[in-house]
C-alpha cells in the first residue's frame, strides 16, 4: 500500500525487481555520476518518496551520492534545499505530488538530463540494450519496440512489466507509482 515505507539500503534491490525503466536509469545515472540535475532530481526524488522514502533517509540517500562528486557541504548548501522542497519542507512548502507517465513523457531532457520516459526519449539502440538488460529479448522485445514506434509509450512499458513479472497487468501502466506498487504486490504474494 501506500503507507510502506522503503529505506536507502533497499533502493537498489528495489530498482532491480520494481522500478520502471524510467527510474532504474535515474538511479544507474545516480550511482555512475554521483549527480542528477534538476529534472532528474525531481521526477526521481518524488518517485522515491512516493515509494515510501522518508525525507530523512532521502537527505542521506543523495547526500551520500552528492558528496563523492562535489562534497558533502556544498551537497547541504545547495542540493538540500531540492531535496527538502520535493517533501514540502521549503519555499511554497507544497506537497509536491510525483509525476505520472503523462508528465514524464511530455518532458524535454536536454544534454546531460537523465530524466523523462526511456519509451519516448531513448534511441533505439539504447532502448534495446536497456530492455535486455532487464532480461528481455525475442518477440517480447520485438513487441515493445513495435508500440515505441506507434507512439503508444505507457502500452511498452506495460508490455515490460508483463514480460518481467509473468503476470497480465490489465489496468495498464499510467503512473511509475502504481507499476512500483503493481510490482510489489506481484513479488509479495
Ligand atoms: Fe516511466 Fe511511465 Fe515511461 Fe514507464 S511509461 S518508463 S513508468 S514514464
Amino acid at each position: 500500500s501506500d503507507s510502506a515505507e522503503i529505506s536507502p539500503k533497499d533502493i537498489d534491490q528495489l530498482s532491480r525487481t520494481s522500478f520502471p525503466l524510467c527510474m532504474r536509469h535515474m538511479l544507474e545515472k545516480l550511482r555512475e555520476n554521483h549527480h542528477l540535475k534538476n529534472g532528474g532530481r525531481m521526477q526521481f526524488g518524488l518517485f522515491l518518496k512516493g515509494a515510501g522514502l522518508k525525507l530523512e533517509d532521502a537527505l542521506a540517500f543523495f547526500r551520500a551520492e552528492f558528496s563523492q562528486k562535489v562534497g558533502s557541504e556544498r551537497f547541504d548548501k545547495e542540493y538540500a534545499y531540492s531535496i527538502r522542497h520535493n517533501y514540502g519542507k521549503e519555499g511554497k512548502r507544497t506537497d509536491y505530488t510525483p509525476y505520472s507517465c503523462q508528465k514524464i513523457i511530455a518532458a524535454t531532457p536536454g544534454v546531460g538530463d537523465h530524466h523523462g520516459c526511456p519509451y519516448r526519449h531513448f534511441g533505439e539502440e539504447n532502448l534495446r540494450a536497456a530492455l535486455n538488460n532487464m532480461g528481455i529479448s525475442g518477440n517480447a522485445l520485438e513487441g515493445i519496440l513495435d508500440k515505441v514506434k506507434n507512439r503508444h509509450y505507457q502500452l511498452a512499458c506495460t508490455l515490460t512489466f508483463e514480460a518481467t513479472h509473468n503476470v497480465s497487468c490489465d489496468t495498464g501502466i499510467n503512473h511509475p507509482n502504481q507499476y512500483f506498487s503493481e510490482s510489489q504486490k506481484v513479488l509479495q504474494a
